[in-house]
């Protein structure tokens, strides 16, 4: 068995789906998504999407700042400017599509605040609910294009290459049973975050860093994974198993909720004295971190005591409904939340058009290094970058797509299954980024970590097994070697990078 297709979409998240969507209907388009069309970290997303939304060059310049002082001036400069400049097409162009963002009785949008934002200039959609309302809207209009086709359940495990080293496509897996070749013109990887590969995330749990692990396995140019944000306010259970944890949006603190430690006293004075608990993720989270350390605990609290119960619970209503059922009613309590892993700064390297190092290739989303991050994203600039970058990526390919032949390779020899469990090995991957690979990192604990790495992914690389938890597990060792590495390399703190040896 194989398909052919003009576009193949690794990944059904924002960036996957809004690429699929400014493809010419001329061109054959298949996405595929590793679950449901629905399980995406795109789903997840609460805050909502930065954006300035007039033409103003003075708010593009305020954009701009906001967005390198919160990278430390490590992105790419000409791709920040992009990313801002071409803000209000694509917003336009997910409204277009049927996105409905919050307005008042006015018909204004209305704006919020997140951390690094020296004003409010996020729009968002259904309170809380700002990724599912806009990843929905996109999903729901597929049925309307026939040239787009979604298999779901369907993994790609590896990048196929074709004669001159360009990307013709990807082996997949379907229904865990199902081995076949896509062939493509162009592959675009849309794979999203590498949640998965710490113990604890914000992330949905299918994010083992499957783009990363399947472009380094064809050599493509992997960039700045040491970045890896940890956001500062997941909620906190004590004893929990869970890995995924949930999530407090920092619009909740854009709204006036403030961080107090175990004693009850706020703290943020004492790191970033003018933007308190609005300063950038990877300073409130060293922060907290300190903040624990110090009062030996594993946790602070997010206050908002001070704030209408009735109001926050018409503001958010998804966190206001998980608090909850958590035991806490917002307004009244004390909300106990403790950072975790949230996003991948890094990731495979692309221009301003999506396309990697490798001919025929394109990233898009999370998985990709546009640059525009640099050593800590800016809240919220991440479902921008999905659709402006996405954008871009299929202008190109509706561009180039005529000139490239479809090519396929001679013959395939899939490797034997075997049922293996390979869950005891991605909970010691997870247990070792944890302690050494998380907030504060030093030079033993990173070595230490890389041996340990390497043994795993050396182990694994010699019994391939044609399973998704195989391709998954090797994924998330690769990620984690890519991350402790880089890591490794970069001897200064900087960004969400902090060493302290
Ligand atoms: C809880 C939470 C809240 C957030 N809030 C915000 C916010 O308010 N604003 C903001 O800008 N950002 C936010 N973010 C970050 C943002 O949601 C993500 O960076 C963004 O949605 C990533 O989109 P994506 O399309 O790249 O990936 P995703 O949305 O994660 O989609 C990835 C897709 O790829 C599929 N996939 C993965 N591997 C494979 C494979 N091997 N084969 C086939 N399919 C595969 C997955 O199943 C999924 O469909 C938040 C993130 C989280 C976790």
């Amino acid at each position: 068995m194989e398909r052919t297709t003009d576009v193949l979409i690794i990944g059904s998240g924002l960036a996957g789906l809004f690429t699929a969507l400014n493809i010419d209907s001329k061109f054959n388009v298949l996405i595929i998504a590793k679950e449901r069309i629905q399980n995406s970290n795109s789903m997840l997303a609460q805050g909502g999407i930065a954006a300035e939304l007039n033409n103003d060059p003075i708010l593009h310049v305020s954009h701009y700042d906001d967005t390198l002082k919160a990278g430390s001036y490590l992105n790419d400069k000409i791709a920040v400017k992009f990313l801002v400049d071409n803000a209000l097409v694509a917003i336009e162009k997910l409204v277009e599509l049927g996105v409905l963002f919050d307005k008042d009785e006015k018909g204004n949008y209305l704006l919020t605040r997140e951390g690094g934002h020296s004003h409010k200039r996020i729009l968002h959609s259904g309170g809380d609910a700002s990724g599912y309302n806009t990843t929905k809207s996109l999903t729901d209009i597929l049925n309307e294009r026939p040239n787009i086709q979604v298999i779901e359940n369907t993994i790609a495990l590896n990048l196929i290459l074709g004669k001159n080293k360009e990307c013709i496509g990807a082996y997949v897996l379907e229904d865990d049973s199902i081995f076949y070749p896509i062939y493509a013109k162009s592959t675009v990887i849309a794979t999203g975050g590498i949640g998965s590969v710490y113990g604890s995330t914000t992330n949905d749990l299918s994010a083992t860093g499957d783009g990363i692990g399947m472009a380094k396995r064809i050599n493509a140019e992997i960039k700045d994974m040491e970045f890896v944000q940890f956001h500062p306010t997941a909620l906190y259970k004590e004893d929990t198993k869970e890995r995924r944890r949930f999530l407090i949006t920092e619009a909740l603190r854009g709204e006036g909720a403030t961080l107090v430690n175990i004693e009850e006293e706020r703290f943020m004075h004492k790191y970033e004295p003018e933007r308190m608990e609005l300063a950038p993720r990877d300073v409130v989270s060293q922060a907290i971190y300190r903040e624990m350390y110090d009062t030996w605990t594993d946790h602070v609290y997010l206050d908002t005591r001070h704030m209408d119960t009735k109001f926050l619970e018409k503001r958010f209503p998804t966190v206001f409904k998980k608090v909850f059922e958590s035991g806490y009613i917002m307004g009244l309590d004390l909300i106990p939340v403790a950072p975790c892993e949230h996003f991948m700064c890094g990731g495979i390297k692309t221009d301003l058009l999506g396309e990697t190092s490798v001919p025929n290739l394109y990233a898009v989303g999370e998985a990709a290094c546009t640059g525009v991050h640099g050593a800590n994203r800016l809240a919220s600039n991440s479902l921008l970058e999905c659709v402006v970058f996405g954008l871009s990526a299929s202008k190109n390919m509706n561009e180039t797509l005529n000139k490239i032949t479809l090519s396929k390779v001679a013959k395939i020899e899939p490797c034997a299954t075997y049922n293996y469990n390979y869950k005891p090995i991605r909970k010691k991957i997870g247990d070792y980024m944890d302690e050494h690979v998380g907030i504060v990192r030093n030079k033993e604990g990173l070595e230490l970590t890389e041996s340990v790495l390497l043994q795993i992914y050396d182990n694994l690389s010699k019994s391939p097994n044609l399973t998704r938890q195989y391709f998954e597990t090797l994924n998330i060792v690769t990620t984690a070697l890519c991350i402790t590495q880089a890591a490794l390399k970069r001897e200064v703190s900087i960004g969400c990078h902090l060493r302290i040896k």
